[in-house]
């Protein structure tokens, strides 16, 4: 059986194993779609785009890609991370402590 520990507390993860999947990803913006847009061939667009990157001619766009994080907690920081999934708690204490 594989041993897995949780990413938050470092413990061994013994009973129950949660796994938190995270897709982060530049957002599309419907507001700034302008009405030429909807002319474009936008297939053409991304081919010669994907062309241009294949040949080396330009490099991939590095923030538009999605990043996929992967976590394994243990039964007390699920509940931990459900209730601050974004840590803003943690954010808080540090500004407090600035003051
Ligand atoms: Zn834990």
């Amino acid at each position: 059986m594989r041993h897995f520990s949780c990413d938050i507390c470092g413990d061994s993860i013994h009973d129950e194993h949660y796994v938190v999947k995270i897709e982060l990803f530049a957002a599309f913006d419907p507001d700034e779609l302008h009405e030429t847009d909807f002319d474009a061939d936008h297939l053409a667009m991304i081919t010669e785009e994907v062309a241009a990157i294949e040949s080396g001619q330009v490099e991939a766009p590095r923030e538009s890609g999605v990043q996929r994080l992967r976590f394994d907690l243990c039964e007390g920081c699920r509940g931990r991370f459900l209730d601050d999934p974004l840590g803003r708690d943690a954010l808080g204490r540090v500004n407090y402590s600035e003051n």
